[in-house]
C-alpha cells in the first residue's frame, strides 16, 4: 500500500468508526505499546512509514532495564533467542589506554547486562506477538500526515499515539513545540561491514577524534563519529579520503572499511523535550516527546518505559471514558514520566558538556597534554559515587517501572 494516510480522531463518532488507538509509529516505543495494547484486547492499529521494519540506522544497545520489563510482559525468553550480545563491561579506550569504566555485573538485579541487538527484528518479534490477537493490525508503508495528499484514508479512533520519532509529524500536527535544546555537537553514523569492528561495544577517545562503536557479529556493525555541528558539508566536500585519514588516526581497521559516505548517516544532537506530551485524544511518546542525546545508551530504554507507563493508563482511560481520551486522565501520563526523563536528560547534559567542549578543541590540544590528563580523569572518575550514581541510573532508570499485567488476554 503506498498511499498517504491522514491521522485524526473523531470527538462525536468513535464507538463504531474505527479502532480505539491509532499508534503511529513503528518504534521501540511504539511496538511495544502496540503489543500490549494488542494483548489486551485494545483494538490497536499500527502505522509504519516503511514497507518493512528494516530500513534505518537504529540504536543497539539496550539498558538492563529493558530486560526487566521484556520478563514482566513475558517475551523476555523469545527476545534472547534472537541474535544478542550480552555487555557487562564496556571499554573505553583513552589515549591508548583501556578502561572498564563501568560494570554492569555488579548492579543488584537478575538481568546484569545490557543487551546489544539489531532493532529489526525485535520489532517484529512484537508486530508478529501482536498479530497473534484480532483486535491488532499492522499497516506498513504508511504515513501519517496533517496535510491532504493524493491517497488518503482517514482513520477515526479515541486516541492517537504519536509514537513516530524525533521529528514527529503527529506532534507537528497537534502545534506542539519540540522544546530542543542547542548543542554543539553531532554524531556522523557510520554502517559497517560486521568484521570492521573487534568488540562487541566500544569507545575510544584520541586526539583526533572520538569513536563511539558497537558490532554484532552478525551482519554489520556501527560506528559513531563525533564532528563538531553544521561541518558535515564541509567534510562531505573535503571529501571521503580525508575523513577516512582522520577516522584512521582513532581506529585504523573503521577507516579500512569507511569507503562511501553512502555509509554514514548524520544524526543531530537536539535532545529535547516537548512542550506537552498529552492532549485530548493525543498522546506522545519515545522521541516524539523527548530526544534524548547519545549520552548513556538512553533513548531505547525511555521509549519502552513511556510505552509501559502509557500502556496502563490508556487501558484505564479506555474504560472510564465513552470517546475520545480526555487529557485529564492521559495527562497522568506525562505527571509520571516528565519527572525520570527530565532526571536522565539532565545527567546526560553534563556529559554532552564535556564533548562539546572537547570536540572543537581537541586540535589545539597536545597529546602530551590531553593524553595524561585524559588518563587521570578515567583513572578517577568511575571510582567517585556520582559516577557511579550516574550509570546506575542510566542503566536501571530512576525508578522501577512495573508492567501492568492485570487485563492481559490470551492469544486467540
Ligand atoms: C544512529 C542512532 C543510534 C542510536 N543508538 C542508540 C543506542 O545504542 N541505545 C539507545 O538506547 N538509543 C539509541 N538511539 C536512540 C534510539 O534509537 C531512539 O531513542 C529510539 O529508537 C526511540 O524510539 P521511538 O519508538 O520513540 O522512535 P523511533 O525509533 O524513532 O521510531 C519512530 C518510527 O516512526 C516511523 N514514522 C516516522 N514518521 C512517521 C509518520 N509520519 N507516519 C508513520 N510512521 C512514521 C518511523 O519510520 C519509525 O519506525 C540511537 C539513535 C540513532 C539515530
Amino acid at each position: 500500500m503506498s498511499a498517504d494516510e491522514r491521522v485524526v480522531t473523531d470527538k462525536e463518532d468513535t464507538a463504531t468508526a474505527g479502532p480505539d488507538v491509532v499508534v503511529v509509529g513503528a518504534g521501540p516505543g511504539g511496538c511495544v505499546l502496540s503489543y500490549l495494547l494488542a494483548r489486551s484486547g485494545v483494538e490497536t492499529v499500527l502505522l509504519k512509514r516503511h514497507a518493512d521494519l528494516d530500513r534505518e540506522f537504529r540504536g543497539y544497545f539496550f539498558q538492563p532495564l529493558v530486560l526487566r520489563l521484556f520478563e514482566g510482559m513475558g517475551v523476555l525468553s523469545d527476545v534472547l533467542a534472537l541474535d544478542h550480545d550480552e555487555i557487562r563491561r564496556p571499554v573505553v579506550t583513552v589515549f591508548e589506554r583501556s578502561y572498564d569504566v563501568i560494570d554492569l555485573s555488579t548492579l543488584p538485579v537478575s538481568y546484569d547486562y545490557g543487551l546489544l541487538m539489531e532493532q529489526p527484528p525485535l520489532l517484529r518479534l512484537f508486530v508478529d506477538r501482536a498479530n497473534e490477537f484480532d483486535d491488532f493490525e499492522f499497516r506498513p508503508a504508511t504515513t501519517a500526515t496533517d496535510r491532504e495528499r493524493d491517497e488518503e484514508l482517514e482513520l477515526r479512533s479515541r486516541l492517537v499515539v504519536g509514537a513516530d520519532g524525533r521529528y514527529s509529524a503527529v506532534r507537528k500536527a497537534a502545534g506542539i513545540n519540540p522544546g530542543l535544546f542547542d548543542s554543539d555537537v553531532e554524531l556522523l553514523w557510520f554502517k559497517l561491514p560486521a568484521d570492521a569492528v573487534g568488540t562487541a561495544a566500544q569507545g575510544r577517545i584520541e586526539s583526533e577524534g572520538i569513536l563511539l562503536y558497537f558490532g554484532l557479529g552478525a551482519e554489520d556493525a556501527q560506528a559513531g563519529w563525533f564532528v563538531e555541528k553544521g561541518t558535515y558539508p564541509a567534510i562531505r566536500e573535503r571529501g571521503i579520503d580525508a575523513l577516512r585519514k582522520r577516522v584512521a588516526a582513532v581506529d585504523s581497521t573503521i577507516a579500512r572499511h569507511l569507503r562511501s559516505f553512502d555509509q554514514c548517516s548524520l544524526l543531530r544532537i537536539e535532545p529535547g523535550r516537548s512542550e506537552t506530551w498529552t492532549k485530548d485524544g493525543l498522546l506522545l511518546l519515545g522521541d516524539a516527546a523527548h530526544v534524548a542525546s547519545p549520552v548513556g545508551g538512553q533513548g531505547n530504554g525511555l521509549a519502552i518505559q513511556d510505552a509501559v507507563v502509557a500502556y496502563s493508563i490508556i487501558v484505564t482511560a479506555l474504560e472510564a471514558a465513552d470517546d475520545t481520551l480526555p487529557n485529564e486522565q492521559l495527562g497522568r501520563f506525562e505527571s509520571q514520566r516528565r519527572p525520570a526523563v527530565e532526571e536522565v536528560l539532565h545527567l546526560q547534559r553534563r556529559g554532552e558538556r564535556v564533548l562539546s567542549w572537547y570536540v572543537p578543541h581537541r586540535d589545539s590540544i597536545p597529546a602530551w597534554v590531553g593524553g595524561p590528563l585524559a588518563r587521570m580523569l578515567f583513572e578517577v572518575l568511575p571510582k567517585t559515587a556520582s559516577f557511579r550514581w550516574t550509570w546506575e541510573t542510566f542503566a536501571l532508570g530512576p525508578e522501577p517501572i512495573p508492567v501492568d499485567t492485570a487485563a492481559f488476554e490470551s492469544p486467540q
